[in-house]
């Protein structure tokens, strides 16, 4: 992972936010090559939902044709929305701090092992953060636990979350980094805060969305009644979503300031298993279409404890990063069924999960905790004369997530022959043609006999038709090929004295490494076929 954030960090992709200030935890900048990487993941999922969707042929899997629209909404939305929602009451995670080093973990990302008795007591617990390097146990640490089990005892491990939610009476096991004492775990509400207006009381406090969907459910009306859209039909957002989170890490993979790419998928109930199904597949296909490798990515169903208290199912699709231990895999989207959930809620306001059934929360006074706006959010059905809250399915994947991953999938140290024909290691992005920040590089041989202005009628062409392209004329050709290599740029064009003779063009394939002559006016459409 090393090689990779400082590839991202030399050529350009990724830098620390406020670098020359010291860098900021949990935040970004994208240069010049991670913007046009960024823009092309955006780009591909907004065709893939928005731009490029029939809605006159049902898709290969799905039940039926549907409508996509697009919408961009506020971030700074009404703060009653987060208290219909739940995020206001519930959108938090656990932490706990070091009294001694002060280091601050969510409780979720440290792993405990613990020797349970057999009568079920903790005898003792050992806390650790897993890495890639040490994703276990020290054996010394783990030899002193496997003695305190006693008769019929197990070691077992799970994380600092689990354990104290397990074991409410146990005490707490030592900091993970410095073996100081740890505070109880407590909670944090992970939006955001802001004040509206200049008194800046508790009831101007407003926040940043944590997430882009809300935008789309209090927009769901407004759609209906807009866009003459019907049942199925899905709304779409990209946009920056911000997360308080308590401990960053991974580079980009947890950040506090990230972009989201949702669909708030709109169905009949009776119909929104066969949806689910449909968004989990299709999903997971565009990633493996952008070039993911199958072996590298699951779609894991969650069990049924950790679904939240409305959903009625949810899949992660998950990728091997290279930061994590053996056999994890980070989230990079989650598809979830959310049943009627939303929809009432910004309807009758929030609900709560009693016995099965979702019903609106009461205070101590006996009327709803939290109202919703008191619209309906009904749908009217012209066919079947029938009024019902539709359901949702929610894809909601992360943008910067998807770069990260499509970064790391890319990259790969090969062996290629140097401008002597001499083997030597090469660093190279494999990336998809799509996703490929620079899609073609121009070079003139040398810097004269007309090749240059050459070349610079090539790369004007590729250029006008909107293509992004590289110009490089500086060193022998074996390094100019070993920088575009190394940015992932799928062809090289090189214009040569054969070029001035009889109009042709080498054109050099990253991956293949074979070159071969085409004419030089059919290179804007040999790339773009490249490109697919
Ligand atoms: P995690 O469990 O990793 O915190 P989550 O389940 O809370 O993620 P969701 O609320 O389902 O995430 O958000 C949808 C998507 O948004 C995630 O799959 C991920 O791609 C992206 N995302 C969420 N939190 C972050 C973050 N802090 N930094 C970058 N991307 C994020």
């Amino acid at each position: 992972m090393d090689d990779i954030t400082s590839l991202a960090k030399r050529r350009g992709f990724v830098f620390q936010d406020s670098d020359i200030y010291g860098g900021q935890q949990g935040f970004w900048d994208y240069g010049p090559l991670g913007t046009l990487l960024k823009r092309n993941v955006r780009d591909a999922w907004w065709r893939d939902a928005v731009s490029e969707h029939n809605e006159l042929i049902a898709p290969a899997g799905a039940p039926e044709a549907f409508q996509m629209v697009g919408v961009e909404t506020a971030i700074i939305m009404h703060p009653r929305v987060w208290k219909s929602s739940g995020h206001y009451d519930l959108f938090h995670d656990f932490m706990a701090d070091c009294k001694g080093c002060k280091a601050r973990f969510r409780t979720d990302q440290v792993a405990v092992c613990a020797a349970v008795t057999a009568g079920g007591e903790v005898a003792a617990a050992e806390a650790f953060m897993p890495t890639d390097e040490t994703p276990n146990l020290s054996k010394t640490k783990q030899k002193r636990l496997d003695k305190k089990t006693g008769e019929g005892g197990e070691v077992i491990r799970t994380d600092l979350q689990a354990f104290t939610k397990r074991f409410p009476d146990a005490p707490l096991p030592n900091c993970p980094t410095c073996g100081g004492d740890l505070t109880e775990p407590r909670e944090f509400n992970l939006m955001f805060k802001t004040t509206l207006g200049a008194l800046g009381g508790e009831d101007d406090a407003a926040f940043l969305r944590p997430e882009t969907a809300q935008g789309m459910f209090v927009n769901y009306k407004n759609v209906l009644d807009s866009s003459r859209v019907k049942l199925p039909f899905g709304i779409c957002q990209v946009g920056k979503s911000f997360r308080n989170e308590i401990t960053p890490r991974n580079f980009t993979f947890r950040s506090r300031e990230f972009e989201q790419m949702e669909i708030e998928f709109f169905c009949r109930p009776d119909a929104s298993d066969q949806w689910y199904q449909y968004w989990r597949d299709r999903r997971f296909r565009w990633y493996t279409d952008h070039g993911i490798s199958e072996s590298n990515l699951i779609l894991r169903e969650h069990h049924q404890e950790e679904l939240a208290h409305y959903s009625v199912g949810t899949a992660d699709i998950e990728y091997k990063f290279p930061f994590l231990a053996e056999g994890e895999y980070g989230e990079l989207e989650g598809v979830a069924h959310r049943g009627d959930f939303d929809l009432r809620s910004h309807s009758e306001g929030k609900l709560v999960n009693r016995d099965g059934k979702l019903e609106v929360e009461l205070g101590e006074d006996g009327k709803p905790k939290h109202p919703g706006s008191g619209k309906s959010l009904d749908y009217f059905d012209a066919e079947t004369k029938e009024k019902f809250v539709p359901h949702v399915i929610e894809p909601s994947a992360g943008a910067d997530r998807a770069t990260l991953a499509f970064l790391c999938e890319a990259y790969e140290v090969d062996e290629a022959p140097d401008e002597k024909g001499k083997m030597q290691s090469r660093t190279v992005l494999r990336f998809h043609p799509k996703i490929a920040p620079v899609k073609a590089a121009v070079f003139p041989l040398v810097k004269k006999d007309g090749m240059p202005e050459k070349a610079a009628e090539i790369y004007g062409a590729l250029k006008r038709a909107g293509l992004e392209v590289a110009y490089d004329q500086q060193g022998a050709v074996g390094r100019r090929y070993r920088r575009q290599d190394e940015i992932g740029t799928p062809v090289c064009v090189t214009v040569d004295g054969e070029t001035l003779e009889n109009g042709t063009v080498t054109v050099r394939d990253r991956d293949t490494l074979e070159q071969s002559r085409i004419p030089a006016n059919e290179v804007t459409a040999f790339v773009q076929d490249k490109i697919g």
